[in-house]
Formats: structure tokens, sequence, C-alpha cells
């Protein structure tokens, strides 16, 4: 492998990853220090690529340190799970796990996958091997590697659907990390090696400059928002059916650093398309030009989208190109209707049906008059097809019989687990992410917040009309924008305690980004704007027009231009 070309000097975390011993570092002796609910800072950073963060809850940190205590440590787990697919069997590990280790029940992220909070450190060990022990593994969820990769998130509607999943799982394994220290750390009782016969022939001991995702959309549902993807695919299916090749996207990317106007939000652009046999070439070697080019230096700096922006579409083109044993052709035509979850049931090609439930912000917890925990557990003994997490944090019961249906929808009412039916618009199709109290960059508040905020804009939205149009809201507590708020006709991006920007204007099919409108401001101020905008967009609006194309067709905003395409 070539070797990482930055000249600037090397930030601080990749000294800490190539000295990592193939990220073994000191995690071992730190979770066996009993002195502490924390490990040093240099593991916490390799900690990450093992699938954990380490966080303290926010909301006593003040109190702990007046009364000189340490931070109320815990720990993030986030499972890889590629395509979001889990058996009956599995969720039931999962739950038991959550039950007996963390704090909140279980939450499923934006990337079809599930994350536990609150894991003390001394059970740490005990959460990623009772992990394992279902079948699936959490290496690589986080870090500077290849992260969960995506897809279009129901493979039974059709046999292409269920091809396009089998490339997902296919792609991680091919470019997961190869290390054996995850093995040594979590799930076996020996000692922890050195490291000394390990190889990582893709991602080399200092491993990706930042993340990298993968994402694969099944025209024409663009469920998974595959131009926020470093590296989007759209599957190009002839005749509605047969898989023929992919699309190739790079360039996407959601994060932005509050402050630095150089760091941005960006959608990623076409650059060609690849038959199913040069899929995994083309994957391997579309990371392998970012782990040499990517900014090593500034980890601001270092997503895909810069490499490109800095050098070029043209250049990663070619860059590309030059490393593969085939032509990438031209793109081939493709079209999208829309970037939400579809509720309610679906009947696939082969006559089952699946159901598609809305969890709100993701999260599996019994609350008053929604015991969801204890119905998903009720269901999961009794469904007997497969469990499926959606990236606008939904799940899918999927795989059900047609004499099925009716014993799942006593539970699924029985347990309160039919928002679905009953929300607003806004309501289905509103993400947050986690923020406050465990996201340590959390600027403001997101998932709680999200539920006093929706009833405020329900009760405009009533007063305009508006209550069954499908929005697309989305807010985070930083510009990371972890459920992709850069992404929704209405996002609020957090900036303060209390303040967010507004942002308005993107699409409904994800291909546009929205625009910046109202620049750090408070309840107040957002509920004004979009009193005022709601009223506008019920009295002028084209017919079957969307909220984001009327705000961009009446001059509301200016949406943010895409880069020139290629030749090709
Ligand atoms: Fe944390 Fe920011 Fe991501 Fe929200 S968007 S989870 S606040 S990093």
């Amino acid at each position: 492998m070539t070797e990482p070309t930055t000249t600037t000097p090397l930030s601080a975390l990749e000294h800490i990853k190539a000295d990592s011993h193939f990220l073994r570092g000191t995690i071992a002796a730190g979770l066996a220090d009993p002195t502490t609910g924390s490990i040093s800072e240099a593991d916490t950073k390799l900690l990450k690529f093992h699938g954990s963060y380490q966080q303290d809850n926010r909301d006593v940190r003040d109190e702990r340190r007046r009364q000189k205590l340490e931070p109320d440590y815990g720990f993030m787990v986030r499972i890889r799970l590629p395509g979001g697919v889990l058996t009956p069997a599995q969720w039931l590990g999962l739950d038991e796990l959550a039950a007996a280790y963390a704090s909140n029940g279980l939450r499923i992220t934006t990337r079809q996958t599930f994350q536990f909070h609150g894991v003390r450190k001394e059970n740490l060990r005990a959460m990623i091997r009772g992990i394992n022990d279902t079948g699936l593994s959490t290496l690589a969820a986080c870090g500077d590697d290849v992260r969960n990769v995506i897809c279009s998130v129901n493979p039974r509607l059709s046999s292409a659907h269920a091809e396009v999943h089998a490339w997902a799982l296919k792609i991680m394994n091919h470019v997961k990390p190869r290390t054996t220290a995850y093995r040594e750390l979590w799930l076996e009782d020996g000692p922890v090696g050195d490291g000394a016969t390990d190889d990582e022939p893709l991602l080399g001991k200092s491993y990706l400059p930042r993340k990298f995702k993968f994402g694969i959309a099944i025209p024409p549902y663009n469920d998974i928002d595959v131009f926020a993807q470093d590296f989007g695919l759209i599957a190009i299916l002839e005749n509605d059916s047969r898989l023929v090749g992919f699309n190739l996207a790079p360039g996407g990317s959601m994060g932005a650093t509050a402050g630095d106007p150089k760091t941005y939000p960006s959608l990623a652009d076409l650059i060609g398309f690849v038959t199913p046999d040069h899929l995994l070439e083309t994957c391997w070697h579309a990371v392998a030009v970012q782990r040499d080019f990517g900014d090593r230096g500034n980890r601001k700096h270092a997503r895909l989208k810069y490499t490109i922006d800095d050098r070029g579409l043209q250049w990663f083109h070619d860059e590309l190109q030059s490393r593969l044993s085939f032509p990438i052709e031209a793109p081939r035509p493709y079209h999208f209707e829309h970037n939400g979850d579809r509720y309610g049931w679906t009947e696939g090609d082969d006559g089952r049906w699946h159901l598609t439930l809305q969890i709100p912000s993701g999260r599996i917890r019994d609350v008053d008059g929604h015991p969801r925990q204890t119905g998903m557990r009720a269901i999961a003994r009794v469904h007997k097809g497969e469990i499926r997490m959606t990236c606008d944090q939904n799940l899918i019961l999927a795989d059900v019989a047609a004499e099925d249906r009716a014993a799942i929808d006593a539970l699924v009412k029985q347990y309160g687990l039919d928002d679905y039916k009953h929300a607003s618009g806004l309501r289905l199709h509103a993400l947050s992410c986690v923020a406050l109290p465990t996201c340590g960059l959390a600027m403001a508040e997101s998932e709680r917040y999200l539920p006093h905020i929706l009833d405020k804009l329900e009760a405009l939205l009533d007063k305009h009309g508006l209550r069954d149009e499908p929005i697309h809201f989305r807010i985070s507590g930083c510009p990371n924008s972890c459920s992709r708020s850069y992404m929704g006709e209405i996002g609020l991006v957090g900036r303060a305690i209390g303040k967010y920007d507004l942002r308005i204007g993107a699409d409904h099919i994800g291909e546009r980004l929205n625009a910046l409108y109202k620049e750090n401001v408070g309840e107040e101020a957002i509920l004004a704007a979009l009193d005022e905008l709601f009223g506008r967009f019920a009295a002028e609006r084209e017919s079957d027009e969307h909220f984001g194309d009327f705000v961009v067709r009446a001059g509301v905003v200016d949406p943010p231009k895409r880069r020139p395409t290629i030749r090709y």
C-alpha cells in the first residue's frame, strides 16, 4: 500500500493510531483499573474503533465537579449491522443486554444499527462479548475506518433488494479492519498480544484519516440519503428487477464545525458506473485513495469531501481509475421519488408482508402509554421473519405471512407501537440525534427537545391546514449533524443551549441540501418564522409541491450549489 502523503505535521491522533499496535494501546490495562470509571485519553480514541465511546452524564457534570467527584462516566456501545437486519432471536439477545448493562433501552441510529448508552466500564467487556454471542460485532462501528454499510431497507420487497443487501454485507467484510486486537480484548480470556503478526492490507497501521461511509440506494427509494455518504452507490436495475450495476457517487458528508467556514456539509456527485463483478475492487480502491490522500494533519479537513474539493472531482475519478483493472463507465439513468420511510404494511414480490413502525428518535424503551421495549420483546417472541432498521430510526417487521398479520397487528396496538397511524406528516418524518446529556459534542438539546418542538409545530400546521403534509424535519445538537439535519426540508442545527440555526429548503428526494434561513435563534423566532412560511406555503404552493421545493421556488432561500459534473 501507499503510505500517507500528508506533508503538514500529523495530528496527535495519527501518532496514537500508528503506535497502538493495531488498536490495542493500553485499553486492557485501563479496563482493569478499578480506581476510575474512565480509561486514558489516548485509549478513548482507540476504543472507538472497537465500537465504543467514553461519555459522561452532562446533566450531573457540574454537581459532581462541585462535590470533587470524577464525571459520571458511561460508555456508548454501537453495533455494526450492515443493511440493518436482525433475527428475532438477536433482538431478544440485544434486549437482554440492554436490560442488564445499559440505561434507557436500545436506540436505533441513523445508520441502521443500534447503540446502547450508559454502559459502565466494568460491564463493557461483558456487553461487547454478549453482542458477539448474538452473532454480531461492534468492530468498526465507530473510529477512522469504514463504518456500517447501509442499504435500502427492505431486501424482501424484490429479489434485487435481497441482492443489494448481500452486496452491503460483502462490502463490509471486504474493507473491515483485520486486527486481532478486537478478539483478544473482548472475546478471549488470555493476555492481549502486541500485534506483531497483524496486518491491515487496506487500512494500514494508521487506519483512515477519518470515518468513511458507504451506502447503497435502490431507486426510486432514496431512504438512505445516498448523497450524504462518503461514497454513495445507486443500484441500477433493468426492468425494475435485474441488478446490472451501481452508479458511483463520492464526496458526501454532513459534518461541519461551528464557526469554521472551511468546514461544510456536502452532497456526493456522480463519477461513473460499475458492474457488480467490479464493485468490491472499486470500493477497496475508493477507500485506498482516501487513505493515501486524505488530510492527516487536520481532522476537521479529513473527510473524503475535502480531498475531492481540494483536488477536484475529475482528479478523484482519474485517481480511482488509475488503480482499477477495468474502465469506469458513464453513470446510468435513475430516478428517485422520495427519501423517507413508508409506514404501514407493504407487500413484497413474493406475497410476504412487511410492516414499518415509527419509533420516535429510534428509542426503544417503555414510556407512558407506549411500552415499546416490552412490546418489541413480545413481538420478537412470536415473529418468524426478520427485523430491519431504517436510516430514519424506524423499524420494519419483515417477511410476515399473510395469515400472521393479524397477530402482529394486535401486539402493535396492545403496546402502543401504532403511532404511525395517528401522527402528523411532520412527526412521521422527524429525525433527531442523541445530543444531551450523553454526547460530549452537543451544544443544544435534540432528542429530548424533539417532542416539545413537534407539539408546537403541529399547532402551527393545524392552523394552516397542513397537518398531514409530509415535511421532513431534522434536528441535531451540533453541526456534526448525525441526524442529517442539513437534508431536512426544515433543519435545526444546535448552536448553544436553546439556540439553533434554522435551515430550510432541502428537497424530498435527498438531492438538495437546505440553506441557512435564521442564524442562532431561539424557539420563539423559529416558530414565528415557520408560522409565516407555513402560511405562505398553504396559500401559494403549486399542486403537489413540497415545502422545501416551495421555499426555494419562492426565493426564500438559495440552495447550495453542487460540484460541477465531470467528463466521462
Ligand atoms: Fe452529538 Fe452533534 Fe452528533 Fe448530535 S449531531 S449526536 S450533538 S455529535
